[in-house]
């Protein structure tokens, strides 16, 4: 009953609605495939819920690989207590999200234990990589120059609010991301390393880049996107902004000779206005960052768990 009425109604296409034992459907030579779960508290928050998180953070996760993704699963694990107009809301957004990013719900589950309301979403993704493309943290190379697609830890800071019941005009920035990639794969823009910005922060995946591919990132802080309420939140409760996570924003390495017509592009796709060059690719190990007041300090990754349940 649940599965029909809420989840297959909220995603209905020929492949789901034979509802087969599993889903046959069309391949390429080299497929990327991703998985994540999703148990953000609280389910809706400013900007998003948890259905279009865990379409977004699916997705995103393949492009990044310059996949273009085609195939999402979702599997639901709800906790007895768990309000029905609520979940009909989250499969909603879900099957909404998944319209937007260009991806077919093809299989799904759904399982109900005992607890106290909570809903908790598993994705697995699958998508198509077009041959020549080739996007991995061991591809940064000296001079490369780094991009990142917007403001830096809206999500993180939503999600904050909502928990401390703060009231603000945060919102969170979860959003799919194909429409930026697809537009500089398709004008031919050399990327060498991307990753979508979630938990860790950014921080956390230049030193994955760092350790990848044996050179260092220079960041300029000055040069950073992020939004005044933002940065003013973030200073208040003692926040690094370079581990803040956000759920439509990436990093992209690419080569110096494509790195303004990349600017550019992703500046004038959606989700992307407030995209920036921040800095390059150097021959040290390490990530520093150039501070304003024109001193250079460490960006170490984020140790520990961070904030729990941000996704
Ligand atoms: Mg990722």
């Amino acid at each position: 009953m649940l599965i029909d009425e809420i989840f297959r109604k909220a995603n209905s296409n020929p492949v789901l609605d034979m509802m087969e034992d599993s889903a046959v459907v069309d391949g390429s030579a080299r497929i990327a495939v991703t998985t994540d779960s999703f148990v953000v508290t609280p389910l809706k928050f400013r900007g998003g819920d948890i259905g279009r998180l865990a379409v977004c953070g699916t997705v995103n996760d393949l492009l990044m690989r310059g996949a273009v993704p085609k195939y999402i699963t979702s599997a639901y694990i709800i906790e007895t207590g768990a309000d029905t107009e609520i979940l009909e809301e989250i499969a909603a957004s879900m099957a909404e999200t998944a319209r937007e990013a260009g991806v077919s719900v093809i299989a799904g589950d759904t399982k109900v234990i005992e607890g106290s309301g909570g809903v908790y979403i598993n994705t697995t993704g699958v998508g198509f990589v077009n041959d020549g493309v080739n996007i991995k943290s061991s591809n940064c190379r000296v001079g490369d120059k780094l991009i990142v697609s917007g403001n830096l830890g809206d999500h993180h800071a939503a999600i904050l609010s909502e928990r401390m019941e703060i009231e603000n005009e945060i919102k969170s920035d979860c959003a799919p991301l194909g429409g930026m990639v697809e537009n500089m794969l398709r004008k031919g823009i050399e990327i060498h390393a991307m990753r979508d910005i979630t938990r860790g922060g950014l921080g956390t995946i230049l030193n994955e880049f760092a350790s990848a591919s044996g050179c260092g990132f220079e960041i300029d802080e000055e040069k950073i996107p992020v939004s005044q309420t933002v940065k003013a939140f973030a200073k208040i409760l003692g926040l690094n902004i370079m581990h803040m996570g956000n759920e439509g924003k990436l990093a992209a390495v690419v080569s110096a000779a494509d790195s303004e017509r990349a600017l550019e592009i992703i500046r004038s796709s959606r989700y992307g206005e407030n995209a920036a060059v921040i800095g390059e690719v150097t021959d040290g190990g390490g990530v520093v960052m150039k501070t304003a007041l024109g001193g250079r300090r460490i960006i170490s990754e984020l140790y520990g768990e961070g904030l729990p349940r941000i996704c």
